[in-house]
């Protein structure tokens, strides 16, 4: 695949990851088919989601996780983690640093 496209991709996805960070906390049905489009392009072009953007998505209800507005931030100092709690199912994430 040319490199082109997949950057074209890449772009596109940041853009969508934006949107859907923006539409929050007001809008959560929005900023979902934003998410949706995104993993939509992520298939087709079969790119890896970029690691920032994967992490910030709940793997549950595919709401962005924008910490204070549809997320929970725990750190765990002892584990060396930071965990994303999803607002709107509970679901966590968990980003190791
Ligand atoms: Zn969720």
């Amino acid at each position: 695949m040319k490199s082109e496209a997949r950057e074209v991709a890449m772009e596109r996805m940041e853009r969508l990851f934006d949107l859907a960070e923006k539409a929050l906390p007001g809008d959560i049905d929005l900023s979902r088919k934003y998410i949706r489009l995104l993993k939509r392009i992520n298939s087709h072009y079969k790119v890896s989601l970029p690691r920032i953007i994967k992490k910030r998505i709940c793997g549950k209800c595919e709401i962005a996780l924008v910490p204070g507005i549809s997320a929970k931030v725990r750190v765990s100092s002892h584990n060396r983690y930071v965990a994303y709690i999803c607002m709107h199912c509970g679901a966590e994430r968990h980003m190791r640093y």
